[in-house]
């Protein structure tokens, strides 16, 4: 039998958060992580390129939360990283988010000002008061034209579904600039842990009262551990229930392949991330590792990725039928007052590394003032 006060399912960002907060009180900590090494999704290693690679897809750190700012410095450095994608479309190579010189780019336009491109948009983009879907978001901000070619083919790529069938949520993460800014992200901080991500999370969770068990799937040993306080579960929280509500529709998540390769050349692209919003290839984009803290090597490591049906869940699907299916799980979970479900699989929600950490530090706060059944 395993003893703890705190077991924690999961060392991801929530996991990590959780396990590091309760050490700091001097709980016992019982980590569980299903994969051979801590930092979910974060994860990433210095390859045999000597290029340091997201195992899981790049992972740009942004945010406007000053806890939450304070709180990830407090276990790396960082430096400022202010992330930019470009797109091929066709055979031209624009910003996304939509700025002035995409617009300018694709239509053969002379956008100067943000009035004029102020203009552009009210001249082609087709109104809808509250847009019900990601078609209906892309087509009040930017229009039919932009829509064909930057947003419709990625999303059926990214989702297996046209953007009528997701959420507006979905689609409106990217902001339309109606200036020069070609950053990805608005937020006042931008930056990468200057050490890793991995580093990052080993820093977080090095404590005496953090054990960590890898390689376990917590299903498999769940039997052997008893008389903790609480459990946090980070997991799909379809798995939790053993599926239960999956007898009838099964919960939606969708994966990537990430396809490596290796080219003997200084650059393969001019840019960290090139998307590519067309049908004429199947992947929905091309991340070069090297461009992240301007590594150094005489060899690059480019990565595909394919999005997926099966494999690993990464995203949640956001739509009402999915959401639907997660009400009937999040029942089930509230009547567990002990269980917290906690993160982007156990809450079903898409969302980004900051509001991660925030969550996690927040339900920490809440639980130390309030037991769940009140909390919640
Ligand atoms: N998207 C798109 N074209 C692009 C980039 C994004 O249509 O070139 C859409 C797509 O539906 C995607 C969503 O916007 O899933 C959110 O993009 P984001 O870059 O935030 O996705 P993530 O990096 O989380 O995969």
């Amino acid at each position: 039998m395993r003893k703890a006060d705190i077991v924690i399912i999961g060392a991801g960002i929530s996991g990590a958060v959780l396990a590091e907060r309760y050490a700091s009180t001097g709980k016992k900590v019982l980590v569980i992580e299903k994969r051979a090494h801590i930092a979910g999704n974060c994860y990433d290693y210095v390859d045999g390129n000597g290029i340091l690679v997201s195992k899981y897809g790049a992972h740009l750190f942004h945010t406007n939360e000053r806890d939450v700012w304070e709180y990830v410095n407090r276990f790396s450095d960082w430096y400022a990283w202010e992330h930019k994608v470009v797109a091929r479309v066709g055979d031209k190579t624009v910003p996304i988010p939509v700025n002035i010189t995409t617009v300018n780019t694709l239509f053969d336009e002379k956008i100067t000002s943000e009035a004029e491109m102020q203009d552009w948009l009210e001249r082609n983009r087709t109104a809808f008061a509250d847009p019900q879907n990601g078609r209906e978001a892309v087509l009040d901000r930017v229009g039919e034209a932009l829509y064909e070619k930057m947003f419709r083919h990625y999303t059926k790529k990214q989702w297996d579904k046209y953007p009528e069938e997701l959420d507006a949520s979905v689609l409106n993460r990217i902001p339309v600039r109606h200036n020069l800014d070609d950053r990805y992200f608005s937020d006042v901080h931008q930056a990468l842990p200057k050490g890793g991500y991995t580093q990052l999370f080993a820093n977080m969770l090095q404590h005496p009262d953090i054990e960590i068990l890898l390689d376990t799937d917590y299903f498999d040993i769940a039997d052997s551990i008893s008389g903790y306080e609480k459990l946090f579960y980070t997991g799909p929280v379809d798995r939790f229930f053993d599926f239960k509500h999956s007898l009838v529709e099964k919960l939606e998540y969708r994966s990537i392949n990430f396809v490596s390769e290796t080219h003997v050349v200084e650059f393969y692209q001019e840019n960290s991330v090139v998307n590519y919003p067309g049908t004429d290839v199947d992947f929905t984009r091309i991340i070069e590792y090297k461009h992240f803290g301007n590594q150094k090597s005489g060899k690059t490591t480019v990565v595909k990725e394919f999005t997926v049906d099966e494999g690993e869940p990464y995203y949640p699907v956001p739509n009402p039928r999915n959401q639907e299916i997660y009400a009937q799980y999040k029942i089930e979970a509230d009547k567990l007052p002990d269980v917290h479900f906690v993160g982007r699989l156990a809450n079903y929600k898409y969302f980004n590394m900051d509001q991660a950490f925030k969550n996690a530090l927040d339900l920490f706060d809440s639980l130390q003032v309030l037991p769940k059944t009140t909390a919640a």
